[in-house]
């Protein structure tokens, strides 16, 4: 087709393409969650419809995206970590960060009544995104368990501060009030001496949030054997997490080239 007079505009289009052999990552976090869940009436500390939500939805962004390896998702907030060798659209970077968006938005509004029923979605959420490369192993998996640890520090506070609320009838300035200065230990004393709590029977969902990963089992009908994808809801943080990891999920041969941890997979 001749080219018109306007395609010039063309060559203001920057390059955008993202160094090669190093991990993509795209972290999604609700806009103004607070509020919206405010306004879908979100049980406090911790909704689980909602946290299914996102995690289904994940699932949806994982499902179409092969050259995704992980994702982990906590709160209003998913990470996807596209392999090392990805070479979708040829890396561009804004294309990888608007498709796993868009699907992921999509996905939640669509899957809304799955998780939700009767509780209506009042306007169409927003997720803001950001894309970040890893050039390490290391690096990544520090990404990791950092995103996990900020899951333990807000989901002890926001447990110990709405015990203090709803249990302990206290105002929410009188409870942040009481939080301010205490560690990790002080209210873990709080919730089991005020209220009998102790933090460990915390459901893992909760204080872990949850990893999703590519796993293949043996189906039972056929005998044969299928790709899944997976949710854990583990410590990241213990040192023998990623050697564990391969044990009990990625064990299947064909799916591991060698003997080893996921570390040397991804
Ligand atoms: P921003 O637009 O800056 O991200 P935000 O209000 O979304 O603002 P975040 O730090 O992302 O702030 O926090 C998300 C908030 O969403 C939480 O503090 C909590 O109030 C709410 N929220 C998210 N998921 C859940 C859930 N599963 N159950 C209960 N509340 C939730
Ligand atoms: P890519 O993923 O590369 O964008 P694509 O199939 O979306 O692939 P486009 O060049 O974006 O390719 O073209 C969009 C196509 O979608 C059109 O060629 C047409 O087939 C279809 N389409 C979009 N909007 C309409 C519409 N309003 N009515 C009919 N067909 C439409
Ligand atoms: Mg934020
Ligand atoms: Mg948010
Ligand atoms: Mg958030
Ligand atoms: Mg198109």
């Amino acid at each position: 087709m001749a080219k018109s007079s306007f395609e010039y505009v063309k060559t203001f289009e920057l390059d955008d393409t993202l160094l090669p052999n190093s991990w993509i990552v795209v972290r999604l976090d609700g806009k103004c969650f607070h509020k919206f869940a405010d306004d879908h009436n979100f049980k406090k500390p911790n909704d689980i419809r909602a946290l299914r939500l996102m995690n289904y939805s994940a699932y949806s962004v994982l499902k179409e995206f092969n050259e995704l390896l992980l994702a982990y998702g906590q709160s209003d907030e998913y990470s996807f970590i596209f392999k090392k060798d990805c070479n979708l659209y040829k890396r561009r970077a804004a294309k990888l960060l608007t498709i796993v968006n868009s699907k992921f938005t999509s996905s939640y509004v669509f899957y809304w009544r799955k998780f939700f029923g009767d509780e209506e979605l009042k306007y169409p959420p927003t997720f803001d995104g950001r894309l970040v490369l890893y050039p390490s192993q290391e690096n990544l998996i520090d990404y990791l368990k950092w995103r996990q640890a900020d899951v333990h520090i807000n989901n002890l506070y926001n447990t110990t501060f709405w015990a203090l609320v709803l249990k302990g009838n206290l105002t929410p300035s009188q409870a942040e009030k009481r939080l301010s200065g205490t560690l990790s230990a002080d209210k873990n004393e709080i919730l089991f001496k005020e209220f009998g709590e102790n933090y460990n029977n915390e459901p893992e969902i909760f204080k872990r949030g949850t990893l999703l990963t590519r796993k293949c089992i043996i189906d039972e009908e056929s005998k044969k054997s299928v790709k899944i994808i997976a949710d854990v809801h583990d410590d990241m943080l213990k040192n023998n997490f990623w050697k564990d990891f391969s044990v009990h999920l990625m064990k299947p041969k064909h799916l591991l080239p060698h003997e080893g941890s996921l570390t040397d997979m991804i």
